[in-house]
């Protein structure tokens, strides 16, 4: 028996990449790949790319360059780019880094198996389609190797938004629905694996509609799986909030209290250069109406400073919004002209003016962050483990909040959701002590 392929999968960006690369190392598995942590035995290396700001093309083709050396010592190395900037370059990558032998987007790369086919002859393959097939019906059952507590679980894809700043329209195509029997399949499958927690994900997974009641429906649905302990769902958009969601948040149990909620901006004249379609207003009435049936959940968001035309007051005007929100967590972004987008043709702000407006948000930011930690001191979490921490004899996991905890406690907690007292709070996680 000859030995297995070895396949080295790098991943850029979002989770739903993570998930993708997952799915991609099961598809070329059905060919006898096995995953490998270095490029250096690899037979097969994919970069999983990523598009959504500047320089994402820029780095893989530097990425790529390095792998020169050892393409040349091992000839029948087969190099891929997957993901979003094989989506948006396309054939482009191969003119500019002949070495690559494989360029495959978001919604083809259930077709890998065929094409390494292919390039096994020494021919290239490019398919950068949105087919009409849906992968998730050729893709196989998932692995039933036994897995950490923790994973992710695509329900939905693309999006029809099409916010003035963004290329996910344009990279991971319309909005699309997994319908929700197979999604519920594959939940049962990963818990079988020994997944306690599943995370479900979409560009906008709130706009789900694979389930007659939305992503509620099917929140309910995968409520009633043995074995699942925890549910947690990302990125939402704040208008497809709907009632029964907010609802779910109150009261279903496996539902965890955190929520990333992004708003971009705090200025009702930048949301709508945006084509974001809500105002700072309408958000801070749906942030109360989510607390109300929520009171402790924690709250996270995404934004982005310097967008074309932004003034010292629209600017203000963001600072003001997470004052009245208070984050416990959110990431933040200068704006990133990516080419194809309304908002490319417009004027472009100074980039000193930017980095300052950046440092002054992620300070306040970072300040309620570390207030939302320190307000954890001594209360009760509940702990799902997940692996041994960076000191002999401690674990880590997470809280229902999201945030990192590591505790003394034997190795068999991984896995279990366990009662933690919070003795002390650092930039990034909490230190707890077992209860039980
Ligand atoms: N669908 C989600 C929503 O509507 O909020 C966000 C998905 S997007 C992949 C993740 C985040 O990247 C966005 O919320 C935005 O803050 C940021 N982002 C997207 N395009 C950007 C750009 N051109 N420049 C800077 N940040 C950007
Ligand atoms: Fe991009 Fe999100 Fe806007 Fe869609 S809703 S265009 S994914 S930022």
């Amino acid at each position: 028996m000859s030995a297995p392929k070895k396949l080295y999968i790098k991943t850029y960006g979002c989770q739903m990449n993570v998930y993708d690369s997952e799915r991609m190392a099961e598809a070329l598995g059905g060919k006898g790949y096995v995953e490998t942590q270095s490029p250096d035995d690899a037979d097969m290396i994919l970069l999983n790319t990523c598009h959504i700001r500047e320089k994402a093309a820029e780095k893989v083709y530097s990425e790529l360059g390095r792998f020169k050396g050892l393409k040349a010592e091992k000839p029948d190395l087969k190099i891929g780019v997957a993901g979003c900037v094989a989506q948006a370059e396309g054939e482009e990558i191969m003119r500019r880094q002949p070495l690559v032998d494989l360029v495959v987007g978001p919604q083809s790369y259930h077709r890998l198996p065929a094409m390494d086919d292919a390039i096994q002859t020494g021919a290239k393959a490019l398919d950068t389609d949105f087919p009409e097939d849906d992968k998730f019906d050729t893709l196989k059952a998932r692995s039933k190797a036994k897995r950490g507590p923790t994973a992710f679980l695509t329900v939905q894809e693309g999006c029809d938004k099409f916010c003035a700043f963004c290329v996910v329209p344009y990279t991971r195509g319309a909005e699309v629905s997994r319908p929700a029997d197979r999604i519920l399949r594959e939940a049962q499958e990963l818990v079988d694996a020994g997944v306690r927690e599943i995370t479900l994900l979409g560009q906008n997974v709130n706009a789900y509609h694979g389930h007659d009641q939305g992503l509620a429906g099917l929140i309910w649905q995968l409520d009633k799986i043995d074995g699942l302990e925890r549910i947690r769902f990302t990125t939402s958009h704040p208008n497809d909030m709907d009632d029964a969601l907010i609802e779910a948040h109150g009261t279903c149990g496996k539902l965890m209290p955190y929520l990333h909620l992004p708003v971009q901006s705090g200025s009702d004249r930048i949301l709508k250069a945006m084509n974001r379609k809500h105002t700072a207003d309408s958000y801070i009435r749906l942030i109360e109406r989510i607390r109300a049936a929520r009171p402790d959940i924690l709250l996270s968001g995404d934004f982005i400073v310097g967008f074309p035309g932004e003034t010292d007051e629209d600017f203000e005007d963001t600072m003001q919004l997470v004052r009245d929100v208070h984050y416990g967590q959110a990431y933040s972004f200068k704006y990133s002209t990516r080419p194809g987008t309304p908002a490319a043709e417009k004027p472009q702000l100074p980039e000193d003016v930017m980095n300052d407006r950046l440092q002054r948000l992620q300070a306040l930011l970072r300040e309620q962050q570390r207030a939302t930690q320190a307000s954890m001191v001594g209360r009760e979490v509940k702990v799902l483990f997940e692996k041994p921490g960076r000191e002999v004899g401690q674990m880590i996991g997470k809280s229902e909040y999201l945030h990192a905890v590591y505790a003394d406690a034997p190795a068999e907690v991984v896995g279990q959701v366990r009662a933690v007292k919070v003795v002390e709070d650092s930039p990034n996680s909490l230190k707890g002590r077992l209860i039980t």
